[in-house]
């Protein structure tokens, strides 16, 4: 069976065999050869060659077909391996099916022998010969020979010092001669053995080392961390070299067809004159760029055919591989051959426009185009930005706080405010603020909302602070260890630099710094253009693309997508996102403003149902106009509003100032307060006297919040409005419980539409956020209108903790393999997916038109949105930010299904 596979002089063995069995590299050698491309003449091992080498199969299975490829090379060069008159030289380059950093680095100027050496200095000089022969020493005795690296450097350094020379290309012939002899001693010294000067030697020494760094520690560690099966193997190419390094009008170079940050259709890159491969990249000498600038020095200005030539293989290669490609290329004496093509990494905003670019071109189809952006990847067009060149003067002028972790992208400035209320009470004012805080709790959401970015010296990805940042789209950093807040909230520290409220304090939620003053921010485009209006559509064209690509993904996708919203201004944002509707707004949040609070604290110290009553009459005319708020941002559309959830001793100060400043506010004993507080303590929050079960104690809350809706709905109604409100409560564990609720919420509705003389139409339905409600869905739909999965508590109550204490042991668990990711993060049928797969089941088959939707965090995830997609659920609901998000994973999930189908009818 063949195993080798040629390619040079137009013709590829290969082609069309793929990146499975050529890998990455040796596919796209193999398509670029075909394509008639220049490209210098080589041959493939196939990838399973190295599985065989692996289990102990040795390399005898291939040797004939190998030297029959290389002296197809030889001939297509018209040069011989070994041949010391005109020597061909070959690199050794590793490639697996998808890129893998952490295997063997290239090997060049193979077949450099002590023999071979003249014939090439007869060619193009000695100083040239002897570059390449130190080069291949140093690659060599590095990378097959395992020789320390930085042995060769130092030679190299050493011998740099004494020339009074930076770059190595200053070096003379004589110099880079008494270099090599250096090395060969340097080998000599660590393997007790002669350089190999047999050209046969060297090719199958570096073949062996390829296929053994496939199972190095560095590729296993990589492997694992991507799931990369181990069993796929690289492929090793051989192929013949071309010399960038043969004087000035010889180059090397690594181009993108794009952009890779924008997306703009523009040659990038750039080159270094009269050097090989690896200088490029490795910053000894500062390359060029590719086109002109005005610099003079650019490769369009300094060798314009090749510049030419480079542009129309562009073109030629996008038709081909129809997406933007990475190149690396070498110029040979003005001659341009291209080594490596692959479809080029790429931020968010040039994902996007690329995509709609080339569907624009006729390169692709619009449903390739979803498929090119990953839906996370939005998140970057939506986040503000620190102008990069501002960031570096201010970190070069030691503004530089800290560093934490990144918990929300995007870019924040304001005034340093230590406590939530003063957060609130500054942005009151109109002035941005940052709040800054050791860790944040529940108590600190008006604060957080109320702030342009927030900072925490404590916790982890999944802390409180990183949870609801995420949520709310704001702008965090977590855990910035190096800064410390002194007590009592007075100032913060770090090395030798101090703040105090009121400071100006920059935050950068993509790269996790923190910087004292105030940095420039720019809104992203997309911002600028939706919310802000600042900037006219037609004038953003990365505007464009979103809008444009969100359409082509609403047009595929069938799940619905909602927004978790509890306020108008969320709202507004969630539908200019594109949410069809709220799927979660939770009232307790309208609870714990600063002008409600004492009114809610009142009902919960009030010794009767009628002093409770007392106190939530206050409370109904703020709830019902914070629903009017949102009937009217959100029109038609479906608004999902659930009754109070959170444990009552949340309303309630713990802190011993607190209780007594609340105390004295409320004219009440703080002995009567601390016993409220001591009464309503519970062993543990997340499974105790909260939700519905509060529902079924205090009716007059719930009996309350619904009147406010019903009164809400009437009076949008009377606006000349449709609202749709559908009502859910929170917790049910039973039938019971919910049908309980469900009459307390029809008896309500009746009663303000016998006041009123207007019917609302509505919905019932429940939260499902236990596990025992997903098993007995069955019995719980036959008289609800709609399930929504809470995932979030189902997740913990399910594995037994929070997101906040899985931080401390999940990536030990990890680690071990006990849980293979994250289950906050990502659900599947493998777990909490289960229960949602049987809860949905078991509820339509009583209620085939019972509504099923995701408000827990996992409905802005793109893999768990497609999971919703396979079980069936009509709509996910996420913060407004993830809203595009959420609408491209939907329509990929749809995409997906579909060449499922089809590949299996095929
Ligand atoms: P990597 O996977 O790390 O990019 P490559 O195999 O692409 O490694 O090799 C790195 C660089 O070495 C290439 O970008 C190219 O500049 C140079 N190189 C590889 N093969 C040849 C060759 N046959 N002739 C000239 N240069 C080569
Ligand atoms: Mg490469
Ligand atoms: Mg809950």
């Amino acid at each position: 069976m063949k195993k080798v596979y040629f390619f040079g002089e137009g013709k590829a063995e290969g082609a069309g065999l793929g990146k499975e069995r050529l890998g990455g590299k040796g596919s796209g050698l193999a398509e670029m050869t075909a394509l008639g491309i220049p490209v210098p003449p080589g041959f493939t091992i196939e990838t399973s060659v190295c599985a065989g080498y692996a289990r102990g199969g040795g390399l005898d299975g291939v040797r004939g077909e190998v030297a029959e490829a290389l002296a197809r090379v030889e001939r297509a060069t018209g040069k011989a391996f070994g041949d010391p008159a005109n020597p061909l030289l070959v690199s050794v380059r590793s490639g697996a099916r998808s890129s893998m950093p952490g295997m063997m680095d290239t090997i060049l100027n193979l077949g450099l022998t002590s023999r071979t050496i003249a014939g090439l200095a007869a060619l193009s000089g000695d100083r040239f010969a002897y570059d390449c022969r130190r080069r291949f020493l140093q690659m060599y005795g590095g990378v097959v020979l395992e020789v320390p690296k930085h042995d060769f450097e130092e030679v190299l350094s050493a011998a740099r010092a004494e020339r009074g020379v930076s770059s190595d290309a200053a070096l003379s012939a004589e110099d880079l001669q008494r270099i090599a002899v250096r090395f060969e001693e340097i080998v000599r010294r660590h393997t007790g053995k002669d350089f190999p000067d047999d050209p046969q030697e060297q090719l199958w020494g570096a073949i062996g080392a390829v296929f053994r760094s496939w199972d190095n520690d560095r590729a296993k560690t990589y492997r694992k961390l991507h799931r990369i099966p181990g069993d796929w193997g690289t492929a090793v190419n051989v192929q013949a070299m071309v010399f960038g390094n043969r004087g000035e009008t010889s180059a090397t170079g690594v181009a993108f067809t794009r952009d890779p940050s924008t997306g703009e259709k523009k040659i990038y890159g750039e080159f270094l004159p009269n050097a090989q491969g690896e200088d490029v990249v490795a910053g000894i000498r500062t390359p060029r760029p590719l086109s002109a600038e005005g610099s003079g020095a650019s490769l369009e200005e300094t060798m314009p055919k090749a510049f030419a030539e480079l542009l129309r293989l562009r073109d030629l290669l996008e038709k081909s591989f129809r997406d933007m490609q990475d190149l690396e290329f070498t110029i040979e004496d003005g001659k341009l051959y291209l080594l490596q093509t692959r479809n080029g990494k790429r931020t968010g905003f040039a994902a996007v426009k690329i995509a709609t670019d080339m569907v624009e071109e006729g390169l692709i189809s619009r449903e390739e185009a979803l498929a090119r952006v990953e839906p996370e990847q939005l998140v970057q067009l939506l986040a503000p930005v620190f102008p990069q060149k501002e960031k570096e003067e201010a970190v070069a002028s030691g503004k530089l706080l800290g560093k934490g972790l990144p918990a929300g992208p995007g870019a924040a400035c304001g005034k340093i405010a230590f406590t939530a209320q003063r957060a609130v009470a500054m942005a009151a004012r109109g002035e941005p603020v940052v709040l800054v805080r050791e860790e944040t709790s529940p108590e600190d959401i008006a604060g957080m909302h109320a702030a342009a970015g927030i900072l925490t010296t404590r916790g982890g990805s999944t802390s409180h602070a990183a949870v609801i940042a995420r949520g709310m789209g704001k702008t965090c950093v977590v855990g910035a260890g190096d800064i410390t807040v002194e007590s009592g909230g007075s100032g913060l520290r770090a090395r030798n630099l101090r703040a105090s409220e009121g400071d100006w304090i920059s935050v950068d939620g993509t790269s996790g710094e923190v910087l004292l003053g105030k940095l420039p921010t720019r809104p992203s485009e997309v911002l600028q253009v939706l919310l802000e209006k600042s900037l006219p559509a037609e004038k953003s064209s990365v505007f464009s693309s979103f809008t444009l690509l969100l359409s082509w993904a609403d047009a595929h996708r069938r799940l619905g997508v909602r927004a978790n919203a509890d306020t108008p201004t969320d709202a507004r944002v969630a539908v200019l996102f594109g949410a069809e509707g709220i799927g979660l707004c939770r009232t307790e949040h309208m609870f714990f403003e600063e002008t409600r609070i004492a009114a809610v604290r009142e009902m919960i110290l009030a010794e009767s149902v009628e002093g409770r009553r007392a106190a939530l009459a206050k409370i109904l005319p703020m709830q019902r106009q914070d629903f009017v708020g949102l009937f009217r941002e959100m029109g038609e559309r479906p608004v999902t509003i659930r009754l109070l959830d959170p444990p009552l001793h949340e309303f309630l100060p713990h802190e011993e100032e607190a209780v007594r400043k609340t105390a004295a506010e409320m004219k009440v004993s703080e002995e009567r307060l601390r016993e409220r507080v001591r009464a309503l303590h519970e062993a543990n929050p997340m499974l105790g006297h909260r939700g519905c079960r509060l529902g079924i104690t205090h009716p007059e809350i719930y009996e309350t919040q619904v009147r406010a809706i019903f009164e809400a709905a009437t009076a949008a109604i009377r606006e000349g409005g449709k609202p749709r409100p559908e009502i859910m409560i929170p917790l049910v564990g039973t039938k019971g419980e919910f049908e309980r609720l469900k009459a307390l919420v029809d008896e309500t509705a009746r009663e303000v539409a016998r006041e009123t003389g207007q019917p609302v139409s509505y919905l019932v339905g429940t939260m499902i956020e236990i596990p025992r409600a997903a098993l007995r869905a069955g019995r719980i739909a036959e008289n609800c209108d709609f399930f929504s999965f809470g995932t979030n508590d189902l997740t913990q109550m399910t594995y037994g903790y929070s997101r906040d204490d899985a931080a401390s042991f999940l990536p030990a668990y990890i680690e071990a393999g006990i849980l293979p990711e994250d289950p906050f993060a990502s659900l599947d049928l493998h777990g909490v997916g289960e229960l949602v797969s049987i809860a949905t089941r078991r509820g339509r088959e009583v209620r085939p038109d019972l509504k099923v939707g995701v408000c827990g965090e996992h409905g802005g995830d793109p893999r768990s949105i497609e999971f919703f997609h396979q079980v069936g659920l009509d709509y996910v609901s996420c913060s407004p930010f993830r809203v595009p998000v959420a609408r491209l994973a939907a329509a990929r999930a749809a995409l997906a299904e579909r060449q499922v189908a089809v590949s299996s009818t095929a």
